[in-house]
């Protein structure tokens, strides 16, 4: 039977008999009290009747006050006959008190009178005994039909009440303990219901579902084993070395490239933890100390991180390592977590092999063309020289022109010869104590005809006693030549440029100022990479000569720095060690 169909029975039921009872207690006591009534009008009225002629025939019947009253009481008993015989005896009754009043043998009459009174009286006591009799077996029966309807009633109410509850809420139970089965992936539960009622509906779509879901994940197993091995056939064969990580920073896998550059081919290492497997093997120490590292020093540690040198199949290679963290949203979740790493090590070798190639042909063409310049140089010279013969104002300008001209080239060779040295690694540093005003009095000097061409003060302050630096004096003058020149360059015709030294606790500060152009806020951050140049700045340039000072003063274990305020001219600062 279906459970919307059983509790509108069983309600209806219950209904039923609260009605049932109702109607039953109702109806006997209606009875009961119309039985009850009877008494009382019928029979309980005429024996008062009775009692008040007694009382008037008893006290003097010739007062007119006690014929009223007794006429009154007889003309009431007239009016309620209702028992058999009862008007017969009243009928006689009233012909004797007629008698009584013609004042026939009034004392016989009287005493006729309280018999016909009597009479009348022991009629209806007769009459109410049996009424009694009527009313008190109405009454047990009553109560017998309450009592059984009653009875009834309760055994059905029990019975439904230990029966229903539990039989819509057992179902529920088993199925709460089934879906949180389910939940917990244990797809092989079932209910056991076999009722034909929407419990047993509910019990095979549940069944139903559950066998879905244990086909689906079946099917996922296999689909998820399938893309695993294609994974892994993958980074396997990838000729870059992988390494990946869990969150506990143990190995989930290495590709055959990254074990044989590891020489790591004949151990067991999945599942090992990174740091016991870094402990007896430099390289992958190397690899794996970016995970060490706490956030706030990862985060000082910007720089890329230089290539990794390792000799492997009988030759160096280079490698740039990349870590990657790998995090994810979990299911229902807000916040990301970190899963694990994977470590990719990128062979730059053919590269790096091309960039040597690169910065040898550029350092040979500028070496060998430094030669050939310089002497053009000379020749320019000799040639304005007056002893060897004069030259007409047109000849002079072309000798100036091709002067410039080299001047410049030698410049640009003598910045690519500095910028393969730097690249190659190969910076010979001479550092001794040099004075820091030599080297500014050096650099002015150098730049002092190109300042007068454009009208531009150079003006040199110097803040007190400045001692002495370590430094290559050679190229620390080169840097600062290389400022100044910037700084005639990018500045107005008819300004000044300041060059100023100052102690600074335990650094001597070099600075540069001009009133010129300044450079683009979007752009300070990228002066000192190499071969960079503001886009459309007009000047000739190779935008290499901010990159070598920077690897010039950082070589000396020193600082540098610009500050620029857009269209109102440029700080270059940098600072050396005092001795
Ligand atoms: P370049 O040979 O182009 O001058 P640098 O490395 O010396 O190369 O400078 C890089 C770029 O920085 C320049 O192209 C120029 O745009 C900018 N720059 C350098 N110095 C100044 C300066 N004093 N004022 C404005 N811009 C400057």
């Amino acid at each position: 039977m279906k459970i919307k169909t059983k509790l509108t029975l069983g309600i209806g039921l219950l209904f039923c008999l609260i009605v049932l009872l109702a109607a039953l207690s109702t109806f006997y006591i209606n009875a009961l009290s119309k039985d009850a009534k009877n008494i009382l009008t019928d029979n309980y009225n005429t024996l008062e009747y009775c009692r008040e002629m007694l009382n008037a025939l008893n006290n003097d019947l010739d007062s007119p006050s006690q014929q009223n009253l007794f006429a009154h009481n007889l003309k009431l008993q007239k009016a309620n006959i209702t028992e058999s015989g009862e008007a017969a005896l009243t009928g006689k009754l009233e012909l004797d008190y007629q008698l009584l009043q013609a004042e026939v043998s009034k004392d016989s009459l009287i005493k006729i009178i309280q018999n016909d009174i009597t009479a009348i009286m022991q009629l209806n006591m007769q009459a109410i005994q049996q009424k009694s009799l009527i009313v008190k077996e109405s009454s047990t029966n009553s109560i017998l039909w309450i009592s059984i309807t009653g009875a009834v009633c309760f055994l059905l109410a029990f019975t439904m009440l230990m029966n229903l509850p539990g039989n819509i809420a057992n179902p529920i139970k088993e199925l709460t303990g089934s879906i949180q089965e389910i939940a917990a992936q244990n797809y092989d539960e079932r209910l056991q219901f076999h009722r034909d009622d929407e419990f047993g509906d509910l019990a095979s779509a549940f069944n139903t579902m559950a066998l879905k879901l244990a086909e689906f994940r079946a099917g996922n197993i296999a689909q998820l084993l399938i893309e695993k091995k294609r994974i892994e056939t993958l980074i396997n064969n990838m000729h870059d070395p992988v390494i990946g990580l869990d969150e506990n920073k143990k190995v989930l896998f290495m590709n055959h490239t990254a074990l044989k550059i590891l020489g790591l081919q004949d151990k067991p290492v999945t599942g090992m933890a990174i740091q016991d497997l870094a402990m007896q093997n430099d390289l992958l120490r190397l690899l794996a100390q970016d995970l060490f590292i706490t956030s706030e020093h990862h985060h000082s540690k910007k720089s890329p991180s230089s290539p990794i040198k390792i000799f492997a199949d009988g030759k160096e290679s280079y490698f740039e390592k990349e870590m990657i963290p790998i995090n994810i949203i979990p299911t229902g979740e807000k916040e990301e977590v970190l899963i694990g790493n994977v470590i990719l090590l990128q062979n730059i070798t053919p590269y790096k092999e091309l960039d040597f190639a690169k910065t040898n042909f550029i350092a040979t063409v500028s070496h060998e063309l430094k030669t050939p310049i310089s002497s053009i140089k000379m020749s320019l010279q000799l040639l304005e020289n007056e002893k060897i013969g004069t030259l007409n104002h047109e000849q002079h300008n072309l000798v100036e022109s091709i002067r410039d001209d080299a001047g410049r080239l030698l410049k640009i060779t003598g910045e690519l010869l500095n910028m393969t040295q730097v690249e190659s690694g190969s910076i010979q540093m001479n550092i001794v104590a040099a004075d820091p005003a030599e080297i500014v009095a050096y650099a002015v000097n150098t730049n002092k005809v190109a300042a007068e061409q454009k009208n531009i003060q150079l003006a040199v302050e110097q803040a007190g006693d400045v001692p002495n630096v370590m430094a290559d004096r050679e190229k620390t003058s080169w840097v600062l030549t290389n400022l100044i020149s910037n700084a005639i360059r990018y500045s107005y015709e008819h300004s000044i440029v300041n060059i100023a030294i100052k102690l600074m606790g335990d650094v001597v500060q070099f600075s540069v100022k001009d009133t010129g152009q300044g450079i683009s806020p979007e752009y300070v951050e990228k002066i000192f990479d190499r071969y960079f140049r503001v886009p459309d700045s007009k000047k000739e340039g190779t935008g290499l000569g901010l990159a070598i000072s920077k690897e010039f003063i950082e070589a000396q274990g020193g600082q540098i720095r610009v500050e620029s305020d857009y269209g109102a001219g440029s700080t270059f600062y940098f600072s050396l060690n005092t001795v």
